[in-house]
């Protein structure tokens, strides 16, 4: 039996974090949780995570840093990085592309469609195994 995918949520927004925490657990995951990007990056380091949902907007070192940071790890090559953010304007939406997000979701977070995003993102997992 495969291993339970591994999920690792950045955000700083307790009650986002508690929230995205709330419904993964309550489709059978078990996340780590990182309040800040500096915490997200070792904490993905340390262990590398199939799935990252990282918050855009954070003080300090913010979404687009810490996937900056993340990109460049081969230890992470197989990692899906998701922006979660409410910027999702045109404009966001291709700097989310360039920056080499592999999707992003909506706040706010929708509890209804939520936890086939997530698998969705995970199936993506495997047919990713060469990029
Ligand atoms: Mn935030």
């Amino acid at each position: 039996m495969p291993a339970e995918p591994s999920i690792l949520v950045i955000e700083d927004n307790r009650d986002n974090r508690e929230l995205i925490a709330y419904l993964l657990q309550a489709y059978g995951f078990a996340p780590r949780l990182a309040a800040s990007g500096v915490d997200g990056v070792r904490m993905a380091l340390e262990e590398p995570p199939d799935l990252i949902l990282l918050d855009l907007r954070m003080p300090g070192m913010d979404g687009y840093e810490v996937v900056a940071a993340l990109k460049p790890h081969p230890a992470l090559a197989r990692t899906r990085i998701v922006a979660v953010t409410a910027s999702a304007m045109l404009d966001d939406r291709k700097r989310i592309d360039e920056a080499g997000f592999d999707g992003y979701i909506r706040k706010p977070i929708d509890p209804e469609t939520f936890a086939d995003t997530i698998r969705g993102l995970l199936a993506g997992t495997d047919a990713s195994a060469s990029r």
